[in-house]
C-alpha cells in the first residue's frame, strides 16, 4: 500500500458507502480517465470480469470466432469460452512477445473463407510491454473487427505516449494483488465510447429495467467494484507513477547485472514508440551459450528461498484449448521453454536485491 488508500476506506465507512456504488468508485474512475486518457471507464470486479462484458457488448455468442494472442495468462481467453464462443490463438512475434501481425491476417483470412468472420480481437500487453499497436490496428480496421485490448499487466505503459488500455474499441485493466497497482481484486473496462460504458455499467448491476419494479429485459451480472476497495485503488492512484518508475529500476538492476552474459536477453523496448511499465523483468536463457537452462537458474533462486517463474504457458499449449484453432510460428513456445520471470516487486528491499545478486553472480561467475 501507498499511505492515502486507509484515508479513503475510512471515508467509505464513515459515510456508510460500503456498497458496489459511491463516492470512491466515481472518484476511481475519474482518476483512471485520467490516467489513461479514455474519455469513459467502469470499474468492476475484475479484469476478467471486463473481459467477460467487454465481449458481451461485442454480442459473441455460442459458435462465434474470437482471435485471442496465445502467450497470456488463460484469463485472457477463459471470457471467450463464458460465452460459448471459439478462441482462436496467434501467435506473438519475437520483438515485442506480443501479438505478431502476419498471424493475426492470417487467421483473419482463414476464418472469413470459413464463413465466419471473428467478431473480435484482443492483443494482450503482456509483462507490460506495448503489442504493435499500429500493425494490429491497421488489420483489424481493415476487415473492421473491433479490439478488445488487454491491458492487465500494462498500466502505465505507453505506444506512441498513448496509455496501453486507451487504444482499442475497449480496453481491459486489472487490480489483482498481483499488479502494478491492487485493489486486493478489481479491473476497469475503458472505451472513448459512452454507450459501451454506460451498457456494462448496467449489465454489471445485475441489468435492471427503469421501473420501479425489479424488471430485467438482459441477462445480468453481479460485476460491480465495491465502494470500499475503490478506495484503496483512489489511494494508489497517487502512487502509479512512482511504482512505475521502482519496476523500471528494477529492470536496469537485472541488466545492469545481466546484461553482457552471453546467452541472456531481455525483453527489451524495441524503439521509443515502446514504453514499458517493466511490471515483471523477463529473461531468455541460451544453454548453449551459458551452460545452464531456465530451470537451472529458477532452482538456484528457490534454494535461496527466492521464488522466480517461468513466462506464461501459451494458450494453444494448455489443455483447456487443445482443441481451438491456433496459428503459430514457434515464438511463444520458444518464450514458454527458455524464459524466466525474474522477482520484480516493488516492495523488495536492499537486502532482497543483494541476495538475488548473490545468486546470479554465482551462477554466472561459475
Ligand atoms: C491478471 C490478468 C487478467 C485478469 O485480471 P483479473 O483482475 O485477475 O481477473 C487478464 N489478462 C492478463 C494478461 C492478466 O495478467
Amino acid at each position: 500500500m501507498g499511505g492515502n488508500e486507509q484515508k479513503y476506506v475510512n471515508k467509505a465507512f464513515e459515510s456508510n458507502w460500503v456498497a458496489p456504488l459511491g463516492p470512491n468508485v466515481d472518484g476511481f474512475e475519474a482518476d483512471l480517465q485520467v490516467f489513461t486518457g479514455s474519455k469513459h471507464v467502469a470499474v468492476l470486479s475484475s479484469g476478467t470480469a471486463a473481459l467477460h462484458l467487454a465481449l458481451i457488448l461485442l454480442d459473441v455468442r455460442p459458435g462465434d470466432y474470437v482471435i485471442c494472442q496465445s502467450f497470456t495468462f488463460s484469463a485472457s481467453a477463459n471470457p471467450i469460452a463464458y460465452c460459448g464462443a471459439i478462441p482462436i490463438f496467434v501467435d506473438s512475434e519475437a520483438l515485442t512477445w506480443n501479438m505478431d501481425p502476419n498471424l493475426l491476417r492470417k487467421a483473419i483470412v482463414s476464418s472469413i473463407k470459413n464463413g465466419k468472420k471473428p467478431k473480435a480481437i484482443i492483443p494482450v500487453h503482456l509483462y507490460g510491454m506495448p503489442a504493435q499497436m499500429d500493425e494490429i490496428l491497421s488489420i483489424a480496421e481493415e476487415y473492421e473487427i473491433p479490439v478488445i485490448e488487454d491491458a492487465a499487466e500494462a498500466l502505465g505503459s505507453r505506444y506512441k505516449n498513448k496509455a496501453c488500455g486507451s487504444f482499442g474499441t475497449m480496453g481491459i485493466l486489472s487490480f489483482n494483488g498481483n499488479k502494478i497497482i491492487t485493489t486486493s481484486g478489481g479491473g476497469a473496462l475503458t472505451s472513448d465510447d459512452p454507450e459501451l460504458i454506460h451498457k456494462a455499467r448496467f449489465l454489471a448491476t445485475q441489468a435492471r429495467d427503469p421501473a420501479p419494479h425489479y424488471q430485467h429485459s438482459h441477462i445480468g451480472y453481479n460485476y460491480r467494484m465495491s465502494n470500499v476497495l475503490a478506495g484503496i485503488g483512489r489511494g494508489q492512484m497517487e502512487v502509479l507513477p512512482d511504482r512505475v518508475k521502482k519496476r523500471r529500476k528494477i529492470n536496469q538492476f537485472y541488466r545492469s547485472i545481466l546484461q553482457d552474459v552471453d546467452g541472456i536477453t531481455f525483453l527489451s523496448e524495441p524503439d521509443d514508440r515502446f514504453f514499458s511499465n517493466f511490471w515483471l523483468t523477463t529473461i531468455l536463457i541460451d544453454k548453449e551459450k551459458t551452460g545452464f537452462d531456465r530451470e537451472y537458474l529458477r532452482k538456484a533462486f528457490e534454494t535461496d528461498n527466492i521464488e522466480s517463474r517461468p513466462l506464461w504457458k501459451p494458450m494453444h499449449l494448455q489443455p483447456i484449448f487443445k482443441d481451438a484453432p491456433a496459428y503459430v510460428s514457434g515464438v511463444s513456445e520458444h518464450l514458454f521453454n527458455t524464459g524466466l520471470c525474474l522477482p520484480s516487486g516493488t516492495n523488495m528491499t536492499d537486502s532482497d536485491l543483494n541476495r538475488i545478486q548473490i545468486v546470479l553472480h554465482k551462477l554466472i561467475n561459475s
